[in-house]
């Protein structure tokens, strides 16, 4: 395990808990369900809570079980460390309870998961000055910054329209002017791209979707690319400015996001997610051909108005995609044309799923007016380029002719 560096991902994920000694060999890391931790000297305790020594306190603030799915995580986007959190949005949450005090000015894509743009409305109303950019051009991003400006957001590829961030550029421009790039990668997963390589300090998954992949257990994970320089960052507290600056950030998260507001992984959910990553690149190589087929084969089809997936020529940011990411995702949206009824359309389905949710084994399609997006009204799904006839579909595992034959059929009547 010397030549660590060498090894391909899905090599590294499976092998990667080895390199700690391992309990009777067992290649899995047991499920510790203990919440507390006992000491037989109680200077150590103390040490523990001090910082000096490291171990593991309260279940709410760490588990063996998480660590070791933490260190996974960290290793999958060669970062220098991650905290888990029960869900993706708890992580998304952490970010504001952790790093964003009253008079900070948020940048955000205005292309954003449903939930993540309530969030920010939320946080606009506690204080947080809030901007949500077109985050396709780095010039949108430029224009919003402010001396405040703590914090710039975005999705690697929009959930559900697809639009893909400049990411490259904007991890340019945060460098230059040192303000935190925080980049959702949900989408992308640490497979087909790596936050660090444009230069974002932290990056953030949902690990409810691909990474774990089965539909099975929710989570989410913060990871810090070590890039960011957190000794210039201004709401660290005080008995944190003691460790390196690299440390600084997630120590700060991890007491006053994780500590304080209490959304910990639980180890049963961290064990499955560490089992659903370990075959992260099979389910994303296939989900991913399977999304590019289907995504040419409606875009062919004379009933259908339009086919948003970044893998496609006539995807506004497709040759953006191209340069970016390894693949271009298991999720695209589309729009019939008007005489066919979207609710008529996804009935007909047989094998697809009428629902919420993402990157699983099976497709998932859901009306996204209507449903997850219905709550923040048509003026702002408007400008997020959502048509009330919009379908997304998560696409999954299926063998791909049958795929195929399910939306074709289901057009056909
Ligand atoms: N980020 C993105 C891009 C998402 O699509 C989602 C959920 O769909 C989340 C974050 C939130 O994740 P979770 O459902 O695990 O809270």
């Amino acid at each position: 395990m010397s030549e660590q560096k060498k090894l391909g991902f899905t090599t590294r994920i499976l092998h990667q808990d080895r390199q700690r000694t391992i309990e009777h060999g067992a290649p899995h890391k047991p499920v510790h369900t203990s919440v507390t931790f006992g000491y037989a000297d109680a200077r150590d305790l103390a040490a523990v809570f001090q910082g000096r020594q490291s171990g593991f306190r309260y279940g709410r603030q760490g588990n063996p079980t998480v660590t070791a799915l933490e260190e996974k995580l960290t290793q999958m986007e060669a970062g220098r460390g991650s905290i888990c959190f029960a869900t993706g949005m708890a992580a998304i949450g952490a970010l504001f309870q952790g790093l964003l005090r009253a008079g900070d000015h948020l940048v955000s894509s205005r292309y954003l998961f449903g939930n993540t743009n309530s969030l920010w409305q939320t946080c606009s109303e506690q204080g947080i000055d809030l901007d949500l950019v077109d985050a396709t051009d780095v010039a949108f991003i430029a224009a919003a910054l402010r001396p405040n400006t703590r914090m710039v957001f975005v999705e690697t590829i929009a959930n559900p329209r697809t639009q893909v961030a400049d990411l490259a550029r904007i991890g340019q421009l945060c460098r230059e002017r040192g303000i935190l790039l925080v980049v959702d990668s949900t989408m992308t997963t640490p497979y087909l791209f790596q936050a660090r390589s444009v230069g974002a300090g932290l990056v953030l998954h949902s690990l409810t979707k691909s990474i774990a992949g089965h539909g099975n257990v929710l989570g989410g994970v913060l990871s810090d690319t070590g890039l960011f320089d957190w000794s210039g960052y201004p709401h660290i507290a005080a008995h944190f400015r003691a460790l390196p600056s690299t440390q600084q950030g997630l120590a700060q998260i991890r007491a006053k996001a994780l500590r304080d507001f209490g959304a910990s992984l639980a180890p049963d959910a961290a064990h499955q997610i560490a089992i659903g990553a370990e075959t992260l690149a099979l389910r994303m190589e296939r989900a991913c051909s399977n999304a590019l087929a289907l995504a040419h084969m409606l875009e062919a089809d004379t009933r259908v108005a339009a086919v948003h997936y970044p893998g496609l020529a006539s995807h506004p940011q497709h040759a953006l995609a191209t340069e970016l990411f390894q693949q271009f995702g298991a999720l695209l949206s589309f729009e019939l044309s008007p005489e066919i009824d979207c609710f008529d359309y996804l009935n007909r389905l047989q094998l697809a799923i009428n629902a919420t949710h993402l990157g699983d084994n099976r497709t998932l399609v859901i009306p996204v007016a209507h449903t997850i997006f219905f709550e923040m009204g048509a003026a702002r799904r408007q400008e997020m380029g959502i048509s009330d006839s919009l379908i997304r579909v998560s696409v999954g595992i299926e063998d791909r002719d049958d795929l195929l034959a399910d939306f074709a059929q289901a057009l056909n009547r």
